[in-house]
């Protein structure tokens, strides 16, 4: 058996053959020689551990080609590009989240292909802080007292709880034990951060009584955790964020919110009832409000702190802020975003258009995208409802009425492999099924996305005006 193994393992092809044949040429151009020759490597070693396991019982050379060849395919395209999101969902993190608009995009390009005043004090000559560049801003459009942004939200939240909560307890409910998308959990960040979670009142219920029963003088803080995910629905009761701000003035605490979300414009006449804003938040009397730059706020990745002064300036003072600082093209996105906040120009933030597109634009949007495909190909397409979402863990239970376009697969092609061909074309698409069906939702679909589906469509099956697709 061993030699037999031995023997078919002599038929593989030697690397300088490999290496010499001419499809390879363009490949050792782009990236080198060593490149090519571990992407043969890699796959020769998967064919020998498949044939000493017995997966396989012969070598096909032309496998080994095939496969590096695709392999180096696929390497050679850009690898962060740009999708068209026919979702539905908004705040899609899994597609980027945000979208930002042509104005703030211009000042990313401005601050990051030049030298800038990112920690510059252009007035004094000396060392400037780059938080400096949104503080004001943000202390403008939320009510606090002083704000400072980090990485991300997450990171803002481990922050506080690092420099305001460590070592001391913190009250949170059991009803706010979230766990946000890709594991960011409450009670491991807690851990992480060197607090001690007290957690109190049950799943679906909390009351004023359990955190009032859980204070001991070790106890530093209330925390508050948006539910952003989930809705418990029922018999169910938390504390007013007034009633537990009252309380932690009394008993000298910090009380803090993860907002989440963190919407700063109300966004009621959309239809977006019950999310507190910030603003309201900090009103409320929370010491600490932290949020997310990109989700309903529209902006770049960017998690924002903001409450009062002499809490903000511990958290500034504490070391783990320099490994979460920002870089200054996220920083240029952000000011540029609230920028359009102050000026009440919130038609310009992609995130928020797309939430208050009228149902009417939507259908108009819809019955044009549906005639462009009949138009070009000769799949079926029509206009019908959707139920669109906001996504990013806001408003989990508040569906959006949308419009798509709805396209039967054709003959002997399903709606999964439909959804397939579009996720792998040249512009992908991400679109949803419903019974059968592939639907477009047009809410996440930005100007011309309608455009390049017609294109990929085309490419299906039962083509009209392929003379088209050849220019
Ligand atoms: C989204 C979310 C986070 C994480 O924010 P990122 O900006 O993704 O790091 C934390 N807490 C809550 C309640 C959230 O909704």
């Amino acid at each position: 058996m061993r030699d037999e193994i031995r023997s078919i393992l002599r038929d593989l092809p030697s690397m300088d053959e490999l290496l010499q044949k001419p499809w390879t040429d363009r490949f050792q151009e782009v990236f080198g020689r060593e490149a090519v020759r571990s992407t043969f490597a890699d796959v020769i070693g998967e064919v020998r551990s498949d044939l000493i396991k017995g997966r396989i019982s012969s070598i096909d050379p032309g496998h080994i080609e095939s496969e590096a060849m695709s392999r180096l395919e696929k390497y050679s395209r850009k690898s962060l590009r740009r999708v068209i999101n026919a979702t539905g969902v908004v705040v899609h993190t899994n597609l980027g989240r945000s979208c930002l608009g042509t104005g703030v995009l211009e000042r990313v390009m401005e601050a990051s292909g030049c030298y800038s005043n990112l920690e510059y004090d252009l007035e004094e000559g000396v060392r400037g802080h780059r938080n400096s560049h949104v503080e004001w801003l943000l202390t403008r459009i939320t009510g606090a007292d002083s704000a400072l942004v980090v990485n991300n939200n997450a990171g803002a939240v481990l922050l506080c709880l690092a420099a305001l909560g460590r070592g001391k307890e913190v009250i949170v409910s059991r009803g706010e034990l979230v766990e946000i998308g890709g594991s960011f959990r409450i009670p491991d960040i807690m851990e992480f951060s060197g607090a001690l979670m007290r957690e109190v009142g049950t799943t679906n219920r909390t009351h004023l009584s359990d955190y009032l029963k859980a204070l001991t003088p070790a106890t530093g803080m209330i925390l508050k955790v948006h539910p952003s995910n989930f809705r418990v629905v029922g018999f169910q009761a938390e504390v007013a964020r007034e009633e537990l701000a009252y309380l932690a003035r009394e008993k000298d605490l910090i009380f803090m919110e993860d907002l989440g979300s963190g919407v700063v414009v109300d966004l009621a006449e959309w239809g977006l009832k019950g999310e507190p804003t910030v603003r309201q938040c900090i009103e409320s009397g929370v010491d600490i409000v932290t949020f997310s730059g990109d989700k309903l706020l529209g902006g770049p990745q960017i998690g924002v702190v903001v409450g009062r002064s002499h809490l903000l300036d511990r958290i500034r003072q504490f070391p783990l802020l320099r490994a979460l600082r920002v870089d200054k093209m996220t920083l240029a996105a952000f000011e540029a975003t609230l920028r359009l906040y102050l000026g009440k120009k919130v038609d310009e933030i992609p995130t928020l258009r797309m939430l208050s597109q009228p149902l009417k634009e939507l259908e108009r949007k819809a019955r044009n995208l549906a005639s462009g495909i009949r138009r070009s190909t000769d799949l079926q397409a029509k206009a019908v409802a959707t139920l669109d979402a906001v996504g990013g863990g806001a408003f989990p239970a508040t569906g959006l009425n949308g419009f798509g376009v709805e396209v039967e697969p054709p003959e002997g092609v399903t709606d999964g492999s439909l959804l397939e061909f579009l996720r792998k074309a040249p512009v992908p698409v991400v679109a949803s099924a419903r019974e059968g069906k592939v639907i477009f939702h047009v809410r996440t679909m930005l100007e011309g996305d309608g455009k390049d589906v017609i294109e990929v469509l085309k490419t299906l099956t039962g083509r009209k005006g392929s003379h088209d697709r050849e220019k």
